[in-house]
């Protein structure tokens, strides 16, 4: 079977979680394939994951390589920055072998439809606000398509939010209610071959400059008229409390059963939920990645979870090479490679 394995390479770009999908397609005996950005391709051979680098001078040249990757029988594994810099369309077009659900995107790249999907699997959503003088709590404006959470800001009343907004003016962005609770970022992984959910992990971010402001005195805070920022720089790995995980469980069946709903073969794979535990033990979901997500990589060897279900190294990334592997014994890849 192994044999089998080697006439597909699996390839990702070179960012996110490219080295723990590598490193996770090795594993299975896979060929695998970084496609780095000129002059960044240094993890890549350092770690030594990948069999092959092609080189591309921006990684939305990627569909300049599509005969170059098809003639080597490549599966290409999403990623953040892969649906960062390639559009639903582009997605939908490419012409190569696709890990997971192509079409299932649409309904993450777009914030309406992603609230829909998560009610429809019955979750609580933190409250919209339609314009500035309705808001009458907490709340955090995002602004569309901001990389990591940068500019995102709090107001407290609509007066707040037109004096913070002030040059930020003309970008699009939503006001969503602020949840005061503990973040928690859920790591799942479905098997269409299996039929099974599994909890691979869990994270929270580590983000500049919002996780350091509390090292500062309130009144230095205040003095140095600091505005915070949610610019992402790294994942802290987390367990969760034990008697939260059957609820846990029960949310990620809810979001695959509700993407069969919408779309043929519903969410295939790795997919995570970025929630806020409130005192209450109640979650609130804020948003819902259909794919692998970087709070994986710390759990490169394996999570405490997985761990218990597999009692040897399982990350997300081999995960994902394992259920490619399972397809291909089971002749049933047109399952996993929509
Ligand atoms: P995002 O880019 O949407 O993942 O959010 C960036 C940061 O804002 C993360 O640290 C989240 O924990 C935090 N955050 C986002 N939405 C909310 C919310 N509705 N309530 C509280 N914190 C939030």
């Amino acid at each position: 079977m192994e044999e089998q394995n080697l006439n597909y390479a699996i390839a990702t770009l070179g960012s996110h979680s490219a080295l723990q999908i590598l490193k996770g397609a090795k594993d299975e005996g896979f060929k695998t394939i970084a496609i780095c950005e000129k002059g960044r391709d240094r993890p890549y051979r350092m770690f030594g994951v990948a069999d092959e680098i092609i080189t591309v001078n921006r990684f939305s040249d990627l569909p300049e390589k599509v005969n170059e990757l098809r003639d080597k029988k490549a599966i290409i594994v999403p990623h953040g920055t892969f649906t960062g810099v390639m559009s639903q369309e582009e997605i939908e077009k490419l012409n190569l072998l696709y890990f997971g659900n192509r079409k299932i995107l649409k309904w993450e790249y777009n914030r309406q439809m992603q609230r829909e999907w998560l009610k429809k699997a019955g979750l609580i959503l933190p409250k919209i606000f339609a314009q500035p003088e309705d808001i009458d709590s907490p709340v955090i404006i995002k602004f569309f398509g901001a990389k990591g959470g940068k500019g995102f800001f709090l107001a407290k009343n609509a007066d707040e939010f037109h004096e913070k907004m002030g040059k930020k003016q003309g970008n699009p962005y939503i006001i969503q209610e602020y949840i005061i609770g503990a973040p928690i970022y859920i790591h799942y992984f479905y098997s269409p071959i299996n039929g099974e959910i599994e909890i691979m992990s869990f994270d929270k971010r580590y983000e500049s400059n919002v996780d350091s402001i509390g090292r500062i005195a309130a009144k230095d805070q205040l003095d140095l008229g600091l505005e915070t920022s949610y610019n992402i720089t790294g994942n802290v790995p987390l367990v969760v409390r034990e008697s939260l995980l059957p609820e846990i469980i029960e949310m990620g069946e809810a979001v695959v059963k509700a993407s069969r709903k919408l779309e043929k073969h519903g969410l295939i794979g790795p997919f995570s939920l970025e929630t806020i535990i409130t005192p209450e033990l109640k979650f609130f979901v804020f948003e819902i990645s259909a794919r692998i997500v970087a709070g994986t990589n710390f759990f490169i060897n394996c999570s405490p979870y997985s761990d218990l279900k597999y009692g040897h190294p399982m990350s997300t990334g081999r995960r994902i090479a394992r259920e490619i592997k399972l397809a291909i014994q089971n002749n049933q890849l047109d399952r996993v490679l929509v």
